[in-house]
């Protein structure tokens, strides 16, 4: 990824955020959203540890589908391994994440991204759900909606979901697309998106996605991110972009961006305060809360954690967020929001170069 802040619509490592009825679809992935939140910038300003807008939670590590691509455990269904107790520690405690979106939404906390594995498999999910909207929180959700007709009910509160299709398109596609349709009828912003393989071993491959993109258009869906397989030979990856160039031309009706599968970050602010953090966390089904959700940093051995949310509640956590997370070589490598991390360092520093008025 560039070190540049590109134009919105260029911003393929986007965190998720995606606004119901926008008018204008480029909008919804600006790095720039950060601005409209001015009032907390100025209390960074002063020196004052912010309160957190935005909550990322792994509410599961196990996933019901077995995409070939995925490093993801299967299991088979919702429930299985029963409330609470979780197999091998994949499956978020329900009751300190109860307690936890009261104290989120107590420090003026406003939204949540659900992601796994498979987070609608949690036993709890709709307690869980009843409790966000219960806080008068939006959510969002990262989901193979393979679940999406048993949660109908409490999928049809939420603000967006990104749905991965490579699971109904090898199960259920007949049936669960008119639901994925139904639910984007009601209001919930229904974004999508696949892997694209060189085998059609439960994968979609290049050859296929003529057909796959007009199975979505006539299912109104109206955004879908394709991100080439990690195992696509260079020049199999450059086919794939350009055989999307020809595709977007002759599908207007749906906005198809091609994901880069690079984090690379170049010239973030290291050894300075990421601003970002403060801004939106992420917390891991194993109870730890950590300073971004991107990878390495967001999961790992917990090198990075803040604490334990199984251990303490997440407001004595977050009065310990001192001193601010501190940007690291590894965020060079892994970092996702490295263009609003560099817009925000921008507005934190304060050494007047005297060219402040030559804008
Ligand atoms: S749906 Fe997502 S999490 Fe589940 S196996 Fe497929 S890629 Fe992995
Ligand atoms: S990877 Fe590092 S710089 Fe990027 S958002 Fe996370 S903590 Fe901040």
């Amino acid at each position: 990824m560039s070190g540049e802040i590109k134009d919105p619509i260029e911003d393929q490592q986007c965190s998720g955020i995606e606004r119901n009825r926008a008018k204008d679809h480029s909008k919804i992935y600006s790095p720039y959203k950060v601005l409209k939140y001015s009032e907390r910038i100025k209390e960074l300003q002063e020196g004052k540890t912010t309160r957190p807008i935005k909550a990322n939670i792994r509410l599961h590590g196990l996933c019901n589908a077995d995409c070939s691509f995925c490093h993801c455990e299967m299991v088979d269904d919702a429930g299985q391994w029963g409330a609470g107790g979780g197999k091998k520690g994949l499956e978020f405690k329900t009751e300190p994440l109860l307690k936890f979106f009261e104290d989120f939404a107590s420090l003026g906390g406003e939204s949540v991204v659900l992601t796994g594995g498979e987070p609608t498999i949690h036993p709890d999910f709709e307690q869980i759900i009843d409790k966000i909207n219960e806080m008068g929180l939006k959510w969002g959700m990262y989901t193979n909606a393979l679940l999406i007709k048993r949660y109908y009910e409490s999928l049809k509160t939420a603000t967006w979901i990104r749905v991965s299709l490579d699971p109904i398109f090898f199960r259920n596609k007949q049936k669960l697309l008119p639901v994925i349709k139904s639910l984007s009828a009601h209001g919930v912003f229904v974004s999508t998106s696949i892997v694209v393989c060189n085998t059609a071993n439960k994968s979609i491959t290049a050859a296929q996605l003529p057909e796959v993109i007009k199975t979505l258009i006539e299912n109104g869906i109206k955004i879908l991110r394709i991100s080439p397989d990690h195992y696509l030979k260079q020049i199999e990856k450059r086919e794939l972009a350009s055989q999307l160039k020809k595709i977007k031309k002759e599908n207007t009706g749906i906005n198809i961006i091609l994901q880069d599968e690079k984090y690379e970050a170049k010239n973030l602010p290291i050894g300075k305060p990421c601003y970002y953090s403060e801004f939106q966390f992420r917390i891991d089904c194993s109870g730890m809360v950590f300073p971004c959700p991107s990878p390495v940093l967001g999961t790992g051995n917990g090198e990075f954690s803040y604490g334990n949310l199984y251990e303490k509640t997440f407001l004595e956590i977050w009065k310990t967020v001192k001193p601010k997370f501190i940007i690291n070589k590894t965020c060079e490598m892994f970092c996702i929001h490295s263009q609003k991390v560099k817009l925000l360092d921008y507005l934190m520093d304060d050494s007047n170069d005297g060219h402040d008025e030559f804008i």
